[in-house]
């Protein structure tokens, strides 16, 4: 797994002053990292019976894409706001400054389905938490939180406690 860690690229800076922004495209763009990335995910999260994968845009649709096919699932798109063209359901929430929001379809989950809900990198959780929220509009069960990496220094974990939660690193 330090091939994968190592992989990933630091730029200082991005998109502002202060970030140290993880930079996961030199991972996806390797055949051997990316592979080697999702089979790992896939094997945290086997005989789960999932039938939805959620990815959250964009980085989180590559991975859930992938592990969704891997796993034998559906995808779900969790998207920023106006882009799906049916029905949604939308969560609004706050930022360090500012809100952002994001939407789901209303027909994406079906009753009793079982969730897993991904993302590339777990920073201070702020998304995530928003993500379990919007799914509070079905009755499903979440199984789960699969991230690549977390970024351990945020406490984003504590915003998601009383949940499953993976990352194949910690930075
Ligand atoms: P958060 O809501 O703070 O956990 O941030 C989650 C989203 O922002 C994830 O979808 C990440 O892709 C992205 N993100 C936040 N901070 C970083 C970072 N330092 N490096 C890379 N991606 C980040």
């Amino acid at each position: 797994m330090e091939n994968l860690k190592n992989i990933i690229r630091d730029v200082p800076d991005f998109p502002k002053p202060g970030i140290l922004f993880k930079d996961i495209a030199p991972l996806l763009q390797n055949k051997e990292t990316f592979h080697q990335a999702i089979d790992a995910i896939a094997a945290q999260w086997a005989n789960q019976h999932i039938d939805v994968i959620a990815g959250i845009e964009a980085r989180g649709f590559l991975f859930a894409a992938a592990l969704a096919y891997k796993l034998g699932a559906g995808v779900v798109m969790i998207r920023k706001p106006g882009k799906l063209p049916y029905k949604t359901y939308s969560i609004t929430y706050q930022l360090e400054y500012g809100t952002d929001s994001l939407e789901i379809h209303q027909d994406a989950v079906a009753s009793g389905q079982n969730v897993l809900i991904v993302d590339d990198v777990l920073a201070t959780g702020g998304t995530m938490k928003a993500v379990i929220e919007l799914l509070q509009n079905f009755n499903a069960n979440i199984c789960g939180l699969a991230f690549l990496a977390e970024l351990a220094f945020l406490n984003g974990r504590e915003k998601l406690s009383g949940h499953k939660l993976t990352t194949l690193m910690t930075f």
